[in-house]
Order: structure tokens, then sequence, then C-alpha cells
């Protein structure tokens, strides 16, 4: 019990204050002690519950959008349909169970996920038998992509910058003196570099957020898109436009707690900057759609007559419940507007469904 305290402490002790974003990638992601090892982590007896696990309809609707692309892209013989942090493999389990019906799809495809805990990584070999693992994009092979990602991102760990009294601080976590972890401020780490120009003076004090971690992966999301093709939907809660704010927060049984007093017992986030993945992706010259809603996305996708169909002739239970998921992933004081959608695509293609034309978004 408590070792992962006890390796923190010890970590400290040895290299001194540690950066939030090590501390958030230790507590998350520790091989042994970290908190997606962890059994009970998703659903109502977890504690979070995310789209893919509220209904069926979430990974069918994905579904339907990846076999769009793959068929954007020429329907190529060979595939690689790539998740990114699959939790419990029920979003690609719903993908696959939705598109056996698209000729030629499955015969293409090949699943990869890219996942860090051995304990998901068994869970999600009983959802979908046939996938493969990976701890880095690095080993996927080469060849055309299609790629998705829900609540992947703000899992990536982030550095906090805090402006104080004119001066730049990395925001740290070391031990005060009873051995209790507690937030510091430090000398600003070579990360600094990366808040945006129009972050870099504040009028007053103020916290700055950024994610090397989340940029390295689009940017190898981007190269792959570039050399071999492929499209990537990247779903998760966040801010169009970077600002200065500190959304660094735990939850353990669906509440919010401290993120230091329980390291590798709470899920750690923090709100995924989608104004920087959006200009990598653009940088690197790649057609980009949203970010939007996943309320409007879904229903774009046709949602609401999934939802219809699915109820057909059912019990006035089984239609409150479909209702009821329907409400939860699309409603705006629910999952439908705080929660974005971004999808990245190579130019060879024609836009991705899910984004009104016309207006960027
Ligand atoms: N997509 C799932 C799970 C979201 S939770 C769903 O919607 O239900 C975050 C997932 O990302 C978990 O599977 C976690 O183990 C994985 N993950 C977090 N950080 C990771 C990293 N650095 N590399 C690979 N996977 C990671």
């Amino acid at each position: 019990m408590r070792e992962m305290e006890a390796y923190l402490a010890q970590r400290i002790r040895t290299t001194g204050p540690i950066t939030l974003a090590d501390y958030m990638g230790d507590c998350l992601m520790h091989p042994d002690h970290g908190y997606y090892q962890q059994e009970r982590i998703f659903g109502a007896d977890g504690d979070f519950i995310t789209a893919p696990e509220i209904s069926q309809m979430f990974g069918e609707m994905i579904g339907l959008w990846l076999a769009n692309r793959w068929q954007a892209m020429g329907a190529p013989t060979r595939i690689n349909l790539i998740e990114l942090g699959p939790g419990r493999g029920t979003l690609m389990a719903d993908v696959l169970a939705s598109t056996r019906s698209v000729a030629g799809f499955h015969d293409a495809l090949t699943v990869h996920f890219l996942e860090l805990s051995e304990q998901l990584r068994a869970e999600q070999k009983k959802a979908v038998p046939s996938a493969t693992w990976h701890s880095s994009l690095a080993t996927i092979p080469n060849g055309p992509v299609l790629v998705v990602a829900n609540e992947f991102f703000d899992a990536l760990p982030i550095h906090q910058f805090e402006f104080k009294d004119g001066i730049w601080f990395e925001r740290s976590v070391t031990l005060d003196g009873d051995e209790n972890l507690k937030m510091v401020l430090t000398e600003p780490s070579a990360k600094l570099a990366l808040v945006p120009e129009h972050l870099r003076k504040p009028k007053g004090n103020a916290v700055v957020e950024v994610s090397p971690a989340s940029i390295g992966i689009m940017r190898d999301i981007g190269d792959r898109l570039n050399n071999d093709g492929g499209a990537a939907l990247i779903i998760d809660y966040g801010y169009d436009h970077a600002n200065f704010g500190d959304s660094f927060q735990a939850v353990k049984d669906h509440r919010y707690c401290d993120a230091l007093t329980a390291p590798g017992k709470a899920d750690i986030t923090a709100h995924v900057n989608f104004e920087s993945l959006k200009r990598m992706a653009m940088d690197a010259g790649l057609q980009v759609g949203g970010p939007t809603g996943q309320g409007q996305f879904l229903m774009q996708l046709g949602l609401g007559s999934r939802a219809s169909a699915l109820v057909k002739g059912k019990s006035e239970e089984q239609h409150a419940e479909v209702f009821s998921a329907l409400k939860r992933l699309t409603a705006p004081d629910e999952m439908g507007t705080l929660f974005r959608v971004l999808s990245v695509t190579d130019i060879d293609q024609e836009p991705a469904p899910g984004f009104l034309v016309g207006n960027g978004s």
C-alpha cells in the first residue's frame, strides 16, 4: 500500500521537485502503481464513464465516419485502423460490429492499439482479440491509416507555467516537512518555449498549460497522414482557443478530488488544447475539420435516425434508455458542447462528414 507515495517521495528526494508533467505521467502510467494499471476505472462502479461506455451508438457513428474515410481514400486494400488509448476496447468493438456490412472494409483493415497499461491491454484483448498492441506509433507498419482517439489526449501530461509578479515559474511537485506532496514554483523548464506567442506577456498573474506529449503524438500522426495517406478523428473535452487557465483536475468515484492526495488512485486529466493540435495539422499541410461540438458532430452523422431505428418495436423502458443515452452524448449541458471533435485528413480526399461546411467549424 501507498507504494506510489513512496515511489514519488523517493524520486523527489533524489532529483528535487518534479514537474507537473512528470507527476501526471507517473500517477497515470507508472508500470506497477499507475492509475491505469488498476482494475476499476470505467463505468458506474468505477471513477468515470466515457462516451463508448454510455451507448453502442457512439461507436456506430464513429464506425460510419471511419468507413466513409476509407471509401474517400479510394478503398485501399490494406489499412491500419489505429486507436489511441482504447480503455476497455468498447469503442473499437462497436466500430467493428457496425461496419461488418461495408464491402471489403474488414478484409482491408488491421487493428492496432496504442496502450501502455498491461491491465487495460488484457481487457482490450477480450473485446478485440484480433488487435495488435503498441507502446509507440513507430512500431505500427507503414501504409494508409485511420486513427481514432477518444479521451486519450486529456490523459497526456501537461506542464503548467505560472506568471507571478512579472516572472515565469514552473508548477512542480515536492514534499513538505511531513513528507506530504505539495505544489511548489520552480525555475521553468525549456518547455516554456511552447507557450504560444500571444500568451507570453500576461497583464497580471496567470497560469498557462502546454502538453509536449500531445504535440509530439499529433506531429507523428501528421507525418503518417502526409506520407501514407489517411484520416484521424480526435474527440475529447477541451478548448478551441488557447488561453490562460488551470485545467489540471483529478476525479475519483465520479467526483473531483485533490490531485496530490491520492497519487495513482484518481484519474488525472487536463483539458485538451485543440488550437495547438489544429495548428500542428495545418502547418503540416493537412486538411482539418472542426473542432466542433460532439453533439453537432454525432447528429450530423445520423445519431437521431439511428436512435429511432434502435427503439422500433422496443419496450418503453428501452426507448427511455436509448434516448437518455442520446441526450447524454449530445445535449449542450452534458457532453454535446464541452467535448470537441477534430478531424485531420490528407489533402487528397473530399472533406470529412460531421462538420458544418462553410464556416470552418
Ligand atoms: N478511449 C477509452 C479510454 C479513455 S481513458 C474510452 O473512451 O473509454 C485513457 C486511455 O488512454 C486508457 O486506455 C489509458 O491507458 C490510455 N493512455 C493514457 N496515456 C497513455 C499513453 N501515454 N500512451 C498510451 N496510452 C495511454
